[in-house]
């Protein structure tokens, strides 16, 4: 059994962490400030012996025992990341010194939720770990890719520097239940109109490619990475779906599968949209034999069931 922290445990991919981590039997600390996370995802687990809430800003420095901390807190939509993007450097970068020293403090292994964003608009395609990147640091993404790739900076350093045991995930786009139904992501505003019968809102002409992974498989990967002892661990590994499909494509699937009669309409691409983007997975299909096991195809009926339920849509 672990000790561990789950920053930002109470939002998206946080509270299926929590979840799956009690289901093996660990005692799990879900931190959270409750920016874009909701009492909501995590209510059910109040009452666990073995799970323990508590409100706080990552920003802020906190002394807690634990044997491992997964670090999530962080808005992860644009128009949540970009609400207040002051508040989102400072959420990655001072989050990421707290984190890492409270790591060195009590010699905690610690995971970083890095991000595909890293890449920003990649010009080499399928995106492997040794890529660079095309990252515009002036934006209106700045914030969060440029934040993100800092924080990745500090785990290293903390590593090379402090020998802090470290692991870095950069994920790839990922949907799957307790999404936000407001939060702006492609999956979850398509999934929403097309059950409130409202327009699909298509940024640009819709060629732009993305990849998605269903939040199960996207857990498994984490899970993996921070339980895997030997190779190369300490570099960063993606976690995606490799599947790529256009924004048109996703559109069509989501129409499709939900029956819905939304039209599709265009609106202006925003500045800086990646046009194209897919992991190259080898790394973690050889350290940590992991690939995704849920197809789009597979995974869609599924979130959109949920989002029914969720948005009380009969
Ligand atoms: P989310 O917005 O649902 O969850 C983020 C959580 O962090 C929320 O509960 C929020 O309240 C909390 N939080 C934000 N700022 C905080 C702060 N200063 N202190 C404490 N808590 C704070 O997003 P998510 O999709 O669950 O993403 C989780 C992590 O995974 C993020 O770090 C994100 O960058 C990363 N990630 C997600 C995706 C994806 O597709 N979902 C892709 C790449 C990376
Ligand atoms: N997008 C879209 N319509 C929407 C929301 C997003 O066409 O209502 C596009 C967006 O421009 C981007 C892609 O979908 O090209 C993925 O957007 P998301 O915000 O989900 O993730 P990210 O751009 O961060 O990968």
């Amino acid at each position: 059994m672990n000790r561990v922290l789950i920053t930002g445990g109470s939002g998206f991919l946080g509270s299926h962490l929590c979840e799956r981590l009690l289901d093996r039997g660990d005692e799990v600390i879900c931190l959270d400030n409750f920016f874009t996370g909701r009492r909501r995802n995590i209510e059910h687990l109040l009452g666990h012996h073995r799970f323990e809430l508590v409100r706080h800003d990552v920003v802020e420095p906190i002394l807690l025992e634990v044997d491992r901390i997964f670090n999530l807190a962080c808005p992860a939509s644009p128009i949540h990341y970009q609400f207040n993007p002051v508040k989102t450097v400072k959420t990655s970068v001072m989050g990421a010194i707290n984190m890492l020293g409270l790591a060195k403090r009590v010699r905690a292994r610690i995971l970083q939720a890095s991000t595909s964003e890293v890449y920003g608009d990649p010009e080499q395609h399928p995106q492997t770990e040794g890529y660079w990147g095309h990252v515009n640091p002036i934006g209106p993404r700045s914030c969060y890719d440029e934040g993100k790739r800092v924080a990745e900076t500090l785990f290293m350093d903390y590593h090379r520097q402090n020998q802090v045991d470290i692991r870095i995930a950069r994920i790839f786009n990922t949907y799957g239940p307790r999404m936000h139904p407001n939060d702006g992501r492609v999956v979850s505003n398509f999934v929403v109109q097309a059950l409130r019968s409202q327009d699909i809102t298509i940024f640009g002409n819709g060629r732009q490619t993305r990849s998605f992974c269903h939040v199960d498989d996207l857990v498994d990967g984490l899970i993996r990475l921070m339980d895997q002892e030997e190779g190369d661990v300490q570099l960063p590994v993606n976690l995606g779906n490799p599947g790529e499909f256009s924004m048109l494509e996703l559109a069509q699937k989501i129409l499709r599968t939900s029956g819905s009669t939304s039209r599709i309409v265009h609106e202006p691409l925003p500045q800086d949209d990646p046009r194209q983007r897919r992991p190259d997975i080898s790394r973690a299909q050889r350290l940590l034999g992991w690939e995704p096991q849920i197809t789009l195809d597979q995974g869609l009926p599924s979130i959109l069931e949920w989002f029914r339920k969720d948005l009380e849509i009969s």
